[in-house]
C-alpha cells in the first residue's frame, strides 16, 4: 500500500496526523487515496449530517476595501474595479426576499469598507435579528478590533468569516503588503472564538508561491485551532492584480483538502464554495460528494453582484429568485441530497464537542 494511502487510512480512524504525516499526505497523493478519502469523507459528513444541506444566503454588500491583499481582485489599488455599496435596506430587502424562499442565515460578506463603522453595522445587525430571530447572522468583514468584534456579538451576529489565507508566515507575506501580518490574522480568529462567534477560518489552494509545506502548515492550523466552519476554494486569478496571469490553483487538489479536513474535523460546516463552483462546472455538487455540507448561494441584486469580482469569470448564479432555488434542489436532488430550512448551527455549539 502507498504511504498515502496508509496515511489517509489513519486519519479516517483517528481523525488526527502529524505535522509531518499531513504533509506526506499532501506530497505522495495518488488516485487511489483520492478515491480513498473521497468515499471516507463523505460518508463522514453524511453520519453528523445525513443527507442534508444547509444553505446560506450570501449577500455580498460593499466591494470597497482598504486593504490591498495582491490575489484580490476588489483590492485598494485595483483602479478599475467598479465600486458599489448597498445600502441598509437594501441588505434588508435581500434577506427578505431570501427569508422568504427558506433561507434562515444570511452572510453579510464585504471588503474592509470604513463607511460600515461599527455604527452602522450594529444597527443594520440588530435589525436582521429583530425582523428574523428565528435565522442566523454571519459577518464577513475582515480584520477589526477586538471591541469592534464585541459590540458586533453584542448586536447579534452569531458567526464570522475570516480565512486566515495561509499558515506559513513567510507565504502570507508574500500575498500580502507590508503591514498585513499572519500574525494579526490568527489574533482575530482568537478574539473571535473567545468572543463566542461560530468561527470560519480556511484557505485558498493554489496561490502564488503556495507549497506543500504551506498547505500542511494549513492544515496543522486547522486541526489545531478547530474552527467551527472552514472554507477552502482555488485560487483563481484576477487581471487587474499583481497575481494577473499566474495559474489557477487545481480543482482536483482543493477536492481532496477539503475531504482531508473533514476526517480532520468530522463536524465542521464546510461550504462547498463559489471558487469551487466557478472552477468545475458542477463544483458545488463535487464538494459535497467529497465532505462539504453547506452551499451559500448569492443573494445579492443581481445588477451589483458582478462588481463584487474577486477572481476572473467569478460564478454569480445564485438562488435570489424561487427559479434559482429550484435549480439548486433540483441539482442537490440529482446527487441524493436535499438543502434544509434550518438556521444550521454548528453541532459543536450544541455538543461543546468536536469529535
Ligand atoms: N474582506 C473580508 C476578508 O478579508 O475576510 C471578506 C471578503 S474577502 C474578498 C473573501 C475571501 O475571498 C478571502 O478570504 C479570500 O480567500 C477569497 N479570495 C480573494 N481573492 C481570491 C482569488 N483571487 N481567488 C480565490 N479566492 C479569493
Amino acid at each position: 500500500m502507498g504511504e498515502a494511502l496508509e496515511l489517509a487510512r489513519r486519519l479516517a480512524e483517528e481523525h488526527t496526523l502529524s505535522d509531518e504525516e499531513l504533509l506526506a499526505l499532501i506530497q505522495y497523493r495518488d488516485g487511489e487515496t483520492a478515491d480513498f478519502l473521497r468515499e471516507q469523507a463523505a460518508e463522514t459528513a453524511r453520519r453528523h449530517f445525513g443527507r442534508q444541506i444547509y444553505l446560506r444566503g450570501l449577500v455580498e454588500f460593499t466591494n470597497h476595501c482598504r486593504r490591498d491583499c495582491r490575489y484580490c481582485g476588489i483590492r485598494r489599488s485595483n483602479g478599475n474595479a467598479r465600486r458599489y455599496r448597498l445600502t441598509p435596506e437594501e441588505v434588508l430587502d435581500a434577506c427578505r426576499a431570501g427569508h422568504r424562499l427558506g433561507f434562515r442565515t444570511f452572510v453579510l460578506q464585504g471588503g474592509e469598507d470604513p463607511w460600515w463603522d461599527d455604527g452602522r453595522l450594529c444597527a443594520l445587525v440588530s435589525a436582521l435579528k429583530k425582523e428574523f430571530p428565528d435565522s442566523a447572522v454571519t459577518l464577513s468583514v475582515g480584520e477589526r478590533s477586538r471591541e469592534s468584534y464585541a459590540r458586533l456579538r453584542a448586536a447579534g451576529a452569531d458567526r464570522y468569516l475570516l480565512r486566515h489565507e495561509t499558515a506559513d508566515p513567510d507565504h502570507y507575506a508574500f500575498l500580502h503588503p507590508p503591514g498585513q501580518t499572519l500574525r494579526d490574522r490568527l489574533r482575530c480568529l482568537a478574539d473571535l472564538k473567545e468572543l463566542g462567534y461560530q468561527v470560519g477560518a480556511g484557505m485558498m489552494v493554489g496561490s502564488p508561491g503556495q507549497t506543500a509545506a504551506c498547505l500542511a502548515a494549513d492544515l496543522a492550523f486547522l486541526r489545531d485551532f478547530r474552527p467551527h466552519m472552514v472554507g477552502i476554494g482555488p485560487y483563481l486569478s484576477h487581471p487587474d492584480t499583481p497575481f494577473a496571469g499566474a495559474p489557477d490553483g487545481s480543482a482536483e487538489l482543493t477536492l481532496y483538502l477539503l475531504s482531508a479536513v473533514r476526517l480532520l474535523l468530522p463536524r465542521a460546516l464546510l461550504p462547498a464554495t463559489t471558487a469551487l463552483g466557478t472552477a468545475l462546472a458542477d463544483g458545488r455538487e463535487q464538494g459535497i460528494l467529497h465532505g462539504a455540507n453547506v452551499v451559500m448561494p448569492n443573494l445579492t441584486p443581481p445588477d451589483q453582484r458582478e462588481k463584487y469580482l474577486l477572481y476572473h469569470d467569478k460564478l454569480s448564479a445564485g438562488a435570489e429568485s424561487a427559479a434559482g432555488l429550484k435549480e439548486l434542489r433540483a441539482r442537490l436532488a440529482a446527487i441524493g441530497y436535499e438543502p434544509v430550512v434550518q438556521r444550521g448551527d454548528s453541532p459543536l455549539i450544541l455538543t461543546g464537542k468536536q469529535r
